[in-house]
């Protein structure tokens, strides 16, 4: 060490010592004749009380939502401005469960058991009844995702290949070997599709959600043998809700980090911002739902590797899109195993697979990572009890007609029908992006596309497109609509209707663009500009009320009764 620098440490350290030596002379003078126990008294009193604040503080909420909670409640509390805002919300309320649950005439709710039971006949003349319930027709392509592909000699193969395995099991192995084999070639034909070695694993899940949420599990559970106590996910605002599911049902943080908006991909560097000794995962979509955008993920892997972070690629919405469109003429740059610091992927073969609903695949690069996502009980009076996923008991018919979907449908299939899903979005992302008075957000680079504008409100668009017969998704911050491109939409004509409906409504619609917005449309706005976020919630409870009524007619006071408000 060079003298000078020694020189000036000493200088340092002289200083240093004085100090605490006047410090502590400070503290002796004060304190003296003062009562010993009346000292010990106070230091713990103020230990106590500092621990308290620190707590009350930092908090899995933080101190500003909490405020806002509190100050709305009060709001809700005052006597005029209360009475005012629950006689609107009543109102509302009121006006969903007409929508929702009431019948047609004639028509009635069972609610006990038929004291006999039906004759087969019956049941399937009942069935109609049900069947002639909804009024939205989804085989012509009118509606955003849902069905993906709904084609009638899929459907005979389904229904057959259910009832081949309708009773099975995958929780008994030993009873359904059959089941057991199918269940692992889903797994590994994923594992192929996204460039996985023979390390990569996964299972199937019932569905992107829970996909998702094992992900999570997995990842906190490698946080907690890490030693972090307070695990955190961090996700792009547009990730799907199913990672602020498992934050609530794992007990983890969620860290929200925003997009860039014009591109609408996350933004990267206020990603590595958020990155800390708490972090347990990153999370980027390909493509995220809201915009159908694709993150930029050979940078936040970069990130992830070199924070040493395990990295999870949502692809559940296009990621049976996304491994064929290099091989149908749309090529993408990297996103799957081939990018290093991927540790997992989801991906749903009840979307762009093909399959029925109740299916979808968790996969990680490396088994040690799968080891963290499995439950075992090994005390349990049942029998040592090891599950893969959440459900215990499962259904094979489900993962029979998984299985026989990639099957039937095989590369060539999923191919072709990669190109013409691809084909008919790039169409109408063209003719849209012709018309004036309305935007396209960022790049869309899959099945989906959506729509803003800077002239009017864009629910508008929304409202006039639903008297068009279209049932399109409706989106917020920003508000936006899009459409999620199926199998249905490729069918000749739908996409040229489409672009045709659009222009005829914004034609429309900028005869006067400052015009109120009416019906659900104004709904959807309102909900947003609440700034009681609690209020959307309750709402949305009431909602989830009215999905298990039996009740014609739910006044809005039952509703709240039932949700235990007030
Ligand atoms: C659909 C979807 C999911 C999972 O949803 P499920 O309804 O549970 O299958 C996850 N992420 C994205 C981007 C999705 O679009």
């Amino acid at each position: 060490m060079d003298m000078e620098l020694q020189e000036t440490l000493a200088v340092y350290k002289e200083f240093a010592f004085k100090y605490l030596y006047d410090a502590r002379n400070f503290v002796n003078e004060a304190c003296k004749g003062k009562d010993s126990c009346h000292l010990i008294a106070l230091t713990v009193t103020s230990t106590l009380l500092s621990v308290w604040i620190y707590n009350f503080i930092f908090q899995r909420e933080s101190l500003k939502s909490r405020c806002k909670k509190q100050f709305f409640k009060t709001v809700r509390r005052l006597p005029f401005i209360g009475t005012k805002i629950q006689s609107q919300l009543n109102k509302a309320l009121d006006e969903m469960s007409d929508r929702l649950v009431s019948l047609k005439d004639g028509m009635s709710y069972v609610k006990a058991l038929p004291q006999t039971g039906l004759k087969q006949e019956q049941v399937m003349e009942k069935l109609k009844e049900y069947s002639a319930l909804g009024e939205v027709s989804w085989e012509t392509g009118k509606v955003s995702g849902t069905v993906y592909s709904g084609e009638e000699r899929l459907t005979q193969l389904l229904v057959k290949v259910y009832g081949e395995f309708a009773w099975s099991n995958p929780l008994h192995p030993d009873i359904f070997p059959g089941v057991r084999k199918m269940e692992a070639e889903v797994v590994r034909m994923t594992c192929t599709l996204f460039s996985g070695d023979p390390e990569s694993c996964g299972t199937v899940t019932s569905g992107g959600t829970e996909s998702i949420l094992m992900a999570c599990k997995a990842y906190r559970d490698l946080a907690y043998e890490k030693g972090i106590k307070d695990p955190e996910i961090i996700a792009p605002v547009s990730a799907h809700a199913a990672f602020d599911k498992a934050a609530h049902y794992f007990g983890m943080k969620m860290v929200h980090i925003p997009l860039d908006s014009k591109t609408m991909q996350v933004d990267v560097k206020a990603m590595r911002r958020a990155i800390s000794r708490n972090t347990a995962m990153l999370v980027c979509s390909a493509p995220q739902f809201p915009h159908g955008v694709i993150d930029p993920i050979e940078d936040v892997a970069k990130l992830a590797l070199k924070y040493q972070v395990p990295f999870h690629v949502d692809a559940c919405l296009g990621g049976f899109l996304i491994v064929f469109m290099e091989k149908a003429g749309f090529p993408l740059k990297p996103f799957d195993f081939r990018v290093k610091g991927v540790t997992s992927i989801s991906a749903d073969t009840h979307k762009y697979g093909y399959a029925p609903k109740g299916s979808s695949v968790i996969l990680y690069c490396n088994k040690k990572y799968r080891h963290y996502q499995f439950f075992v009980a090994p005390d349990w009076q049942g029998g040592i009890y090891a599950s893969p996923a959440i459900a215990g008991s499962r259904p094979g018919g489900i993962v029979a007609a998984c299985w026989a979907t990639m099957m039937h449908i095989g590369e060539a299939g999923y191919i072709e029908a990669t190109k013409n899903i691809i084909k008919a979005a790039r169409f109408i992302e063209t003719e849209l992006r012709k018309i004036k008075d309305i935007v396209i957000f960022g790049k869309p680079e899959v099945s989906v596309i959506a729509v803003g504008s800077n002239s009017f409100d864009i629910y508008r668009l929304s409202n006039s497109l639903t008297a068009k017969g279209w049932n399109l998704n409706t989106l917020q911050f920003p508000s936006s609509i899009h459409l999620c491109l199926t199998l249905l939409h490729t069918k000749p004509g739908v996409a040229q209707q489409f672009v045709k409906d659009v222009q005829e409504s914004v034609a429309v619609i900028m005869k006067d663009p400052g015009a109120k917005t009416t019906g659900m449309g104004a709904i959807y706005g309102m909900a947003q500009a609440i700034p009681d976020r609690s209020m959307v919630t309750e709402i949305s409870q009431a909602f989830l009320d009215c999905l298990y009524s039996t009740e014609t007619r739910l006044s809005a006071k039952q509703i709240n009764g039932a949700s235990g408000h007030h």
